[in-house]
């Protein structure tokens, strides 16, 4: 397949470099850096012209819906248009429309599994759009990662990927809060891991991530809580899904706590550039009366 891939920055590049080593002709765009092994455009809109598919890998909406309004008129007719970046429920319907309009079919496809995910093609896909353009992207799923489920029209891919982000954060913050509490209570976090770990506070968040140094598998805690999955894209999952909520009027009282711990230790403890599981020290230095 003739595929453009635009946005090649930490996901985008090994994404885009995986679609190559397995023998698709990619031709790549970035403001930044373009990686050897792919055929550099000049412009967004010269990346797309012949393109079966146009991958883009953005930081937010406000960009992607930039992108979109410059690549889908010069898009071919037959392409399907697939935004894997991770953005606003909104942003992801208005530029489904805008291709739609066009008669090209359009994918919201935002991934989870990290950098690591993407430089292993082992990351999952959650996609919202037509069913036929779910189908041609398939094969492209299964080179850049290891599942990708079919959520619903335009929007799904979007909408699973922040409740599941906050379903995410929300377990942190609740995990990184009971090792705290362990730790005043005089309790052994080896000790709090074994019995959760097994029992009805067990989580992802525990089990496989877990916050605290030396327990569990290796995670970011071991590694001084470099990212991994820095505070700021978990706030910014946060945030939108709170985006979300307001405007589909959901009740989400836990998810706009987690939004609001995430922001002050972002924006205010020093946090940025941490993992998200540095939530426990930034407990365990807290005292409260
Ligand atoms: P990044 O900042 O490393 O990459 C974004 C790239 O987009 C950069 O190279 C930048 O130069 C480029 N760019 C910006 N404006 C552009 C424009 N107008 N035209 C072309 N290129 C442009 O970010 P990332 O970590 O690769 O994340 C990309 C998306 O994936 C985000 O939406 C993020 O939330 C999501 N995501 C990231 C992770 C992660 O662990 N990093 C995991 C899952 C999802």
């Amino acid at each position: 397949m003739n595929i453009a891939f635009i946005g090649l920055g930490n996901m985008g590049a090994p994404m885009a470099l995986n679609l190559a080593a397995a023998g698709h002709n990619v031709t790549g765009y970035d403001t930044a850096t373009i990686p050897a092994g792919l055929t550099a455009a000049s412009s967004a809109a010269a990346a797309v012209a012949g393109a079966d598919v146009a991958i883009t890998m953005l930081p937010n909406g406000d960009i992607l819906r930039r992108v979109a309004a410059e690549i889908i008129p010069a898009l071919p007719a037959h392409a399907v248009f697939c935004d894997c970046s991770t953005v606003d429920v909104d942003s992801a319907r208005t530029v489904a429309a805008l291709a739609e309009a066009r008669g090209i079919a359009a994918l919201d496809a935002p991934v989870s599994g990290g950098t690591a995910g993407a430089a292993a093609g082992r990351l999952t896909f959650m996609v919202g759009g037509p069913a036929s353009a779910f189908a041609t992207a398939e094969p492209l799923f299964a080179i850049m990662g290891a599942k990708a489920v079919h959520c619903g029209p335009s929007g799904a891919g979007q909408s699973a990927k922040i409740c599941n982000n906050m379903i995410l954060g929300v377990t942190m913050i609740a995990t990184c809060e009971a090792f705290a509490l362990a730790d005043r209570l005089g309790l052994d976090r080896q000790k709090l891991f074994d019995v959760a770990s097994t029992s009805s506070g067990q989580s992802w968040s525990l089990t496989s991530y877990c916050p605290a140094p030396g327990i569990g598998p290796a995670s970011p805690a071991d590694n001084g809580y470099r990212p991994g999955f820095a505070a700021e894209l978990m706030l910014k999952d946060l945030l939108l899904a709170q985006q979300a909520a307001t405007a589909s009027h959901a009740e989400t009282p836990m998810g706009a706590l987690a939004a609001e711990l995430y922001r002050q230790f972002v924006e205010e403890e020093g946090g940025k550039g941490m993992d998200f599981s540095a939530m426990l020290p930034r407990f365990t230095k807290r005292h409260i009366g």
